[in-house]
């Protein structure tokens, strides 16, 4: 399986419009963009410094992942999106290995890519998403 770097890091906020002041300052020359993404009931702002983004997620929805995950562990960390060449090999390696799949069959995310998650209890308590740009 073919790993291309780190996609992106994702981060659960209360709200984009109290989290963001501090994203924009450091990353002002960053391209950016918004995007709500129906399927996760998540809204998100993207910063994109060319060698890996940062994702700002606020819950759409009171039974939203990222809603649950602020109220367990509160705002913060929330994932980390490692790019792949080929997901469904990769998808298919890690079950193969033992590996917990929160998706067994890749779905669409953000920026359209093809995405799947990994579950925290095969990792080591972070959730590992996968990628790949189509
Ligand atoms: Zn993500």
């Amino acid at each position: 399986m073919k790993i291309l770097g780190i996609e992106h890091v994702g981060i659960a906020v209360d709200d984009l419009t109290s989290a963001t002041p501090f994203w924009e300052l450091l990353l002002k020359d960053c391209n950016k963009y918004s995007e709500k993404v129906e399927d996760q009931k998540v809204n998100t702002k993207i910063f994109d410094t060319e060698q890996g983004k940062i994702e700002l997620l606020e819950a759409t929805t009171d039974d939203s992942p990222i809603a649950k995950f602020i109220t367990k562990k509160g705002r913060g960390i929330h994932h980390i999106c490692l790019q792949v060449e080929n997901i469904d090999e990769v998808i298919s390696e890690l079950a193969q290995a033992g590996i917990l799949m929160i998706d067994q069959q890749p779905r669409i995310g953000t920026e359209g890519y093809k995405i799947a998650f990994v579950h925290p209890k095969s990792t080591g308590g972070v959730l590992v998403e996968l990628a790949e740009k189509q």
